[in-house]
């Protein structure tokens, strides 16, 4: 971001341009200034050269200032928006500067005066509106963040608010949770005081997540916060919205500053904030999403994810919800099952899901087009969204009404499609024509014969052409020349145009009587003719007439649409519903998945699980999924079990430690899922040490990264938690590792009781299901044949005999050479630990063997002869020079 102002400069050198240019820029610092000057947003100075390098256009000059050359580049106003949304991606910040009167009446103010400016709008990551800024299935979030002291402990207080859909939420979270709440909204901006920022533990956190970053000033004060909000949704007290901490009070008032401070005067309409108990979701931190590939894969793509696997609906909103329940699996038993009864209603109703599907797949996303309307930057198309959903919504409220008795969230939804209004649709159909201009200024967007004063101006206005065209026909005769025309443009208005020679004729009397002259070009005269100016006059007021009663209708409309707005959100909450609940049942369908019990115990019994991911992918190749089952349900009282997973690489331990997990994510948002049956009593929280990545930028080893993580699952993990390692101590020296694996396997026993599956190299620990109670075996099981290794992607009891790294190895195409010798180095090492050296956990005592011993030149000279190949002569050199290397170096 570009902080920095130039060079501050004496104002009487400044022309009243630049003057005011100045004033703007140094109340917007943050911001590349976009400022207005006729059809283009023109920036200055660093500004324009951070443009021109971010969007690759021209860097012109214009003019001086302080001797120097004033470095400029333009964007034009029609493609603003896509050079806005390469500049946000950047994580640039944009100050829309507007004209806010017409040129002409600054001149008449005199020659000096400047055309008044001023900026509009901020134009931020996180308070986009535009179709084209947003990705359609992802929810937009700006994420306030506050601090409040709460019992002598510091809480922070989150309001995530979506300005594209007016969805506004708040919760509260301590510090540790913190990390893991950004992790889970993944907002596109997040806003807190300045002192926070100056915190390094925060800015840490923030700039981790990969978040724009908007630190507030004064706004920040907690002062009146609730009077602010109270005064934002025009109500005299905030309990109707139900019952709110200070911290979260303080972050709502935070948020909707700064909504007044990027939409200066525009106000979105905004959902009152309803409020997220703490608790309420499956907690997953930020590595295991990572590794997971909940949302997005290892790589950042959404292809390949879980996400993109699992969603099959029809609607942005409804994209944007199942991309939410993802996020945010539940945690109570009840509601989970609300959920999934929804499912189970479709998928017992396939030609309804199919009907309503389609009904669906048809709806535009009417709660953006809202969103934009309340923003006043809304146009015809908006509208025309706003009816089409209200159309779709009365369709499926149709289709349901018959469809027998429907579950309880079902049956809500059905309840708030009900409350569409039919009047306010048939006002738009009644007013939008078929064809839409993306901006309200381009007129042409009401139907003919929705009101009779339009038709009258807009017939004014298309007569009036007609008679241009017959008083070109009568001049031209009475001038005699046929190439006499009527013209336009914007400095003449409506002007006769003829060859010279025709023009001369029409200078003197009888025609100069009705032709007055204007113009001589090369070749041209120019006039006019008082019948001319008098249609001119008459043709621009009808047009204007017709434009303005045009947008005269459009506001009408607008506000009435706005004063449905609940409703309105009600039917797209209602769609979004219906959306994800019939895409998840076509998803169980179609890909054979299992209502999940979910229920208050600590079981967690898995019956022929899958990896919905590696499935789909193994199946476009044609190749199976081999099932397996997994149960760690300990006995009762004493919490989960460890499995403890050895096997080979790439024998399918880590696509059988996510699986598992994942089975337990998707339950738990209310999805059935891929296995044959699944048994989970409610996972609090998900923790993951899976692969390994090198986190360089923030100067992490991948075996520091690795025992960070592994901290935090020891230090939290509990009872109700479920948790996966895989590879534990790889990343360091062997004895090292073993030891650390072992300390963590015993930990996780005694002290997190959590259900576990812990994947490992280390062979040795699989002695202890002998000590540990909770922990027991599994092993993929492979094949060898011919020497080569068959992995059979099956889990079974017990420990895998050995490793087959070697084969592996093979598999991957190491040179010859070297897996011989790997081989050879495995058999020495195998004698010395069948000679007893090596003893069980945790005191075994494993030694290097010793090192080989020193190739002898004497042996290797010798080896290298070949007697049948030597002359007597040449043979008794070689003697002489055997005899020479014995004797070793002298
Ligand atoms: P590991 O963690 O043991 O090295 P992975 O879990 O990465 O092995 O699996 C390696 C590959 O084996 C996967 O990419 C997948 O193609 C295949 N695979 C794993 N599990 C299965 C399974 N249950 N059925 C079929 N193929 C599998």
């Amino acid at each position: 971001m570009n902080k920095s102002m130039e060079t501050p400069v004496e104002p009487q050198r400044l022309t009243p341009m630049m003057a005011q240019y100045f004033e703007i820029k140094t109340a917007n610092p943050d911001c590349l200034l976009f400022y207005r000057m006729g059809d283009f947003y023109e920036l200055f100075f660093e500004d324009a050269e951070i443009a021109s390098r971010a969007l690759g256009i021209v860097l012109t000059r214009r003019g001086k200032h302080d001797g120097e050359d004033i470095r400029m580049c333009g964007v034009p106003i029609e493609r603003a928006d896509d050079y806005l949304q390469r500049l946000i991606a950047l994580g640039h910040r944009v100050a829309v500067c507007e004209q806010l009167e017409d040129p002409a009446e600054a001149k008449r103010r005199g020659p000096k005066s400047v055309v008044r400016r001023d900026v509009v709008r901020l134009v931020t990551p996180g308070t986009i509106t535009e179709e084209r800024l947003l990705e359609p299935g992802r929810a937009n979030l700006l994420l306030a963040i506050q601090r409040a002291k709460a019992d002598g402990r510091a809480a922070f207080g989150l309001a995530s608010l979506d300005i594209s859909t007016g969805a506004f939420t708040l919760s509260e979270t301590d510090e540790a949770g913190l990390a893991v709440e950004i992790a889970r909204l993944e907002p596109s901006e997040i806003v807190a005081p300045e002192s926070l920022f100056a915190e390094p533990k925060f800015a840490r956190l923030v700039a981790e997540a990969r978040v724009a970053a908007a630190p507030i000033g004064r706004e920040a004060a907690e002062a009146g916060a609730e009077q602010r909000i109270c005064e934002f949704y025009g109500v005299e007290t905030l309990d109707g919205f139900g019952a709110f901490s200070r911290a979260e009070i303080g972050a709502a008032a935070l948020a909707l500053a700064y909504v007044k401070r990027t939409q200066i005067d525009a106000t979105p309409g905004l959902a009152p904030p309803s409020r997220r108990a703490g608790g309420s979701s499956l907690e997953i931190d930020a590595a295991t999403r990572a590794n997971l590939e909940l949302t997005r894969t290892l790589a950042g793509e959404r292809a390949g994810s879980v996400l993109a696997t699992i969603d099959l609906t029809k609607t942005p909103a409804g994209a944007r919800l199942i991309a939410e329940r993802l996020a945010s699996p539940l945690t109570d038993s009840a509601e989970i099952a609300e959920r999934l009864d929804a499912l189970a209603f479709f998928i017992e109703a396939p030609a309804l899901r199919e009907e309503l599907r389609k009904s669906l797949a048809a709806t535009p996303d009417f709660l953006r087009a809202l969103a934009r309307l309340s923003l006043d930057r809304g146009g015809p198309r908006d509208l025309a969204a706003l009816r089409e959903g209200l159309t779709a919504s009365a369709a499926v409220a149709e289709r349901l009404d018959g469809a027998g008795v429907l579950p309880p969230a079902l049956r809500q939804a059905f309840a708030r499609l009900r409350r569409g209004d039919g009047i306010l649709a048939r006002d738009l159909g009644d007013a939008l024509a078929e064809e839409l201009p993306l901006n309200k200024r381009d007129g042409g967007f009401v139907r003919a014969g929705a009101s009779e004063a339009l038709d009258e101006a807009r017939r004014l206005r298309d007569e009036s052409r007609r008679v241009v065209a017959e008083m070109q026909a009568r001049y031209a005769e009475e001038a005699g020349s046929k190439q006499l025309k009527i013209k336009h443009n914007n400095f003449l208005g409506f002007y006769i145009e003829t060859p010279q020679a025709a023009g001369e004729a029409l200078l003197k009397p009888p025609h100069s009587a009705t032709f007055i002259h204007r113009q001589t070009m090369a070749g041209a005269m120019r006039f006019t003719t008082n019948a001319l100016i008098d249609l001119e006059a008459r043709i621009a007021s009808a047009a204007d007439r017709a434009l303005a009663l045009e947008l005269e209708m459009f506001e009408r409309l607008r506000q009435a649409c706005l004063a449905q707005t609940e409703v309105l959100r009600g039917l797209g909450a209602a769609l979004a519903e219906i959306d994800v609940s019939a895409g998840l049942a076509e998803l169980a369908v179609k890909r054979d998945w299992t209502r999940p019990h979910v229920d208050a115990s600590l079981k967690f019994a898995i019956e022929g699980g899958r990896h919905p991911v590696v499935e789909a992918a193994l199946s476009t190749r044609g190749e199976p999924f081999v099932a397996n089952d997994c149960d760690l349900t300990g006995l009762l009282g004493e919490g989960g079990r460890i499995a403890l997973v050895t096997g080979p690489n790439m024998a399918g331990k880590s696509t059988f430690l996510r699986q598992n997990a994942l089975i337990a994510a998707l339950a738990q948002m209310g999805s059935y899922v891929p296995a044959k049956r699944a048994h989970i009593g409610v996972v609090d929280r998900l923790f993951s040490r899976v692969g390994a990545a090198d986190d360089l930028a923030r100067g992490r080893s991948t075996f520091m990264v690795e025992m960070v993580e592994t901290a935090a699952i020891l230090n939290q993990a509990t009872e109700r938690s479920l948790v996966i390692l895989d590879e534990i101590g790889r990343g360091t020296a062997t004895f090292d590792g073993l030891s650390i694996a072992y300390a963590c396997v015993e930990h996780l026993n005694d002290v997190n009781r959590s259900r576990t599956l812990f994947a490992t190299h280390f062979h040795e620990l699989t002695q202890l299901s002998q000590t540990l109670p909770r922990l027991f075996n599994l092993t993929m099981r492979v094949r060898e044949w011919k020497g080569s290794l068959v992995f059979l992607h099956e889990v079974a009891p017990g420990a895998a005999d050995r490793s087959y790294g070697i084969q592996v190895a093979r598999l991957a195409g190491l040179p010859t050479s070297v897996i011989k010798r790997a081989r050879s180095v495995l058999a020495d090492l195998e004698a010395t630990k069948a000679s007893g050296r090596v003893d069980a956990l945790p005191l075994f005592s494993y030694e290097p063997p010793s090192p080989e011993p020193p190739p002898d030149p004497v042996r290797e000279a010798l080896d290298k002869i070949d007697p049948d190949a030597l002359s007597p002569r040449e043979g008794h050199a070689a003697l002489y020079e055997l005899k020479r290397l014995a004797k070793g170096p002298q």
